[in-house]
């Protein structure tokens, strides 16, 4: 599977430490060194008919139609598609206007992921998001009516704007917009954000970790009894809408990062990341080279990344893999660590899988720490 990073967005939003850039003035030189970096790197994956390819941000749909097709054209020159491939776009509600979907209808794009966050203004304003709640909604139903079945929103819990009341609406809403595929996540105050900076100078409140966590538990009961599967922490989907692109990262597949700050992994024991600047990045494809640094992943590292990773999902870890790929004596730690978290039902085997059981998802990442080697 291929991840394409598209460095770009209109506007910062307040919480967001992702790389991107708010001018468009390095675009087509970003675009060209993208494909000048698909060109360099078309042997690095095994397997050449990709099961997904994936537009990322940033924001993918800041770009047109036409230069959509134009990346699409320049991987099917090294790479062919499976029957049923998955070919994502990150989209957001603003940009979702009828040419633009009429343009992407005609493309190979045949899942959106939008960037909805919310129903409702107040949550909005201070996400600092380029839309509003009515483009929120109006996005979503314009989507359905240009053929975008394959949808995915995001949402935001936690806001220190909502509270249940508020974000059982937006749940509601989300249900009767029939929409198969929901990722949701607790809205974290990360450093150097606009956000932190507020809750800094007191003018906003901090989100408050309780009122994450009900908001969290009713989320995941709400979205179960309308039909969805909880198959990660944050993403739930309806039968045969679980996004292919994330379960194949969750399954430790190997992929291929293209674009400035996307990552790459080769399915064992090797990472690289590009670096986290448009001009670097395009300078270094100019001279033909790549703004990759790589690392070799320690038995320690794959260790705590196949808990870490397994232990968010359904599927949890395969025990059978974990005995077969590490040493007797990380195994034996290993089985030491987890017999008392067993014993207090924070943990659990099934099939040979060791599982959370979902009432402790909320604390998943912690859970999975404790085991952790180093
Ligand atoms: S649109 Fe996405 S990537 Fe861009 S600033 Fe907002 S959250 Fe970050």
């Amino acid at each position: 599977m291929i991840y394409i990073h598209i460095p770009f967005c209109k506007q910062k939003c307040s919480y967001c430490n992702f790389h991107f850039s708010t001018s468009l003035q390095s675009k087509d030189e970003v675009l060209s060194a993208i494909k000048k970096e698909l060109f360099l790197r078309k042997d690095e994956l095994h397997n050449t008919t990709l099961q997904s390819l994936y537009f990322g941000g940033g924001t993918p749909s800041i770009l047109s139609g036409d230069e959509i097709n134009s990346i699409v054209d320049e991987v099917l020159k090294y790479y062919s598609f499976e029957k049923d491939v998955e070919i994502t776009l990150e989209a957001n509600p603003d940009d979702l206007d009828k040419t633009f979907l009429r343009d992407l209808s005609k493309s190979p794009v045949n899942r959106l992921s939008i960037g909805t966050q919310s129903f409702f203004d107040d949550d909005l304003r201070l996400m600092n998001r380029a839309h509003n709640a009515s483009q929120a909604e109006d996005s979503i139903k314009r989507a359905q009516d240009f053929g975008f079945e394959n949808l995915s929103i995001d949402l935001i819990y936690g806001s220190p704007t909502s509270n249940l009341e508020i974000w059982k609406e937006n749940l509601n809403k989300t249900i009767a917009l029939d929409v198969p595929h929901i990722s949701s996540y607790a809205l974290t105050v990360e450093p150097k954000t606009a956000l932190n900076d507020w809750i800094l100078k007191g003018k906003v409140a901090t989100p408050k970790e309780e009122e994450q966590n009900r908001e969290f538990y009713y989320l995941s009961d709400f979205l179960k009894d309308n039909g969805f599967d909880h198959y990660e922490v944050s993403n739930f989907a309806k039968p045969g809408f679980y996004s292919r692109h994330n379960s194949s990262y969750w399954k430790y597949k190997e992929y291929l990062g293209l674009g400035p700050s996307a990552h790459s992994y080769n399915g064992a024991d090797v990472r690289s990341w590009n670096v986290a600047n448009n001009q670097l990045y395009v300078k270094k494809l100019n001279s033909n080279s790549l703004a990759k640094e790589t690392e070799i992943l320690s038995q320690e590292d794959q260790f705590n990344e196949m808990i870490m990773i397994g232990l968010r999902t359904i599927w949890g870890v395969d025990l059978d893999k974990l005995k077969n790929k590490f040493s007797p004596e990380i195994v034996e730690k290993f089985d030491q660590e987890i017999k008392e978290k067993i014993a207090d039902g924070i943990l659990v085997i099934e099939n040979n899988h060791l599982k959370i059981p979902e009432k402790h998802w909320f604390m998943a990442d912690g859970i999975a720490s404790d085991l952790f080697l180093i």
